[in-house]
């Protein structure tokens, strides 16, 4: 099966941080926000919602498939899973930075002295994870490539007429 990827549609984003919200929820133990808060769990977000001018946009991790961050990793925690997704391993990270160094995207984040990225482990039944089902406004999608880029030839033909 092709892989799918969390693409960006920036000019939908109003920057209402649901992506993030639902991020840090699906990450909790509880799976939801008052079973994470009453549980004494601090939900934390794997992607990051910024404003630059008006111009609001999520910056998510793109599960690069030659990852810069693995690259740079010296203890091996930052790697690649058999499925292709880039996950830390919390136990070797030494909390270096090199990984947030390396990456393009400021995807990496800092939970308790150690890496925290996105996972893809917040998939729902359906399989789409929780910053895309969460995003009211369409800005977050998930798709294969071969799939994203149809979509997108075909707004280019609309957008001739
Ligand atoms: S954290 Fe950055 S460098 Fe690493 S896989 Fe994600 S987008 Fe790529
Ligand atoms: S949920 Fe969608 S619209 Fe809201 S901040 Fe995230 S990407 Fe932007």
């Amino acid at each position: 099966m092709m892989r799918k990827e969390i693409f960006i549609r920036y000019e939908r984003c109003m920057g209402c941080h649901s992506c993030e919200l639902a991020c840090a929820v699906s990450h909790t133990a509880a799976r939801d926000l008052f079973g994470a808060v009453l549980g004494g769990e601090r939900p934390q977000k794997r992607l990051y919602v910024d404003q630059v001018g008006r111009v609001k946009a999520p910056a998510v991790c793109r599960q690069c498939e030659d990852a810069p961050c693995v690259a740079v990793c010296m203890t091996g925690a930052m790697h690649s899973r058999e499925d292709g997704v880039n996950v830390v391993d919390l136990p070797q990270c030494i909390g270096c930075w090199m990984c947030a160094m390396a990456c393009p995207f400021g995807a990496v984040g800092r939970g308790e002295g150690k890496a925290i990225k996105c996972d893809r482990e917040c998939l729902d039944e359906e399989g789409v994870p929780a910053c895309v089902r969460a995003c009211p406004t369409g800005a977050l999608v998930f798709k294969t490539v071969e799939e994203f880029e149809a979509e997108r030839r075909l707004e280019a033909i609309a957008s001739l007429k």
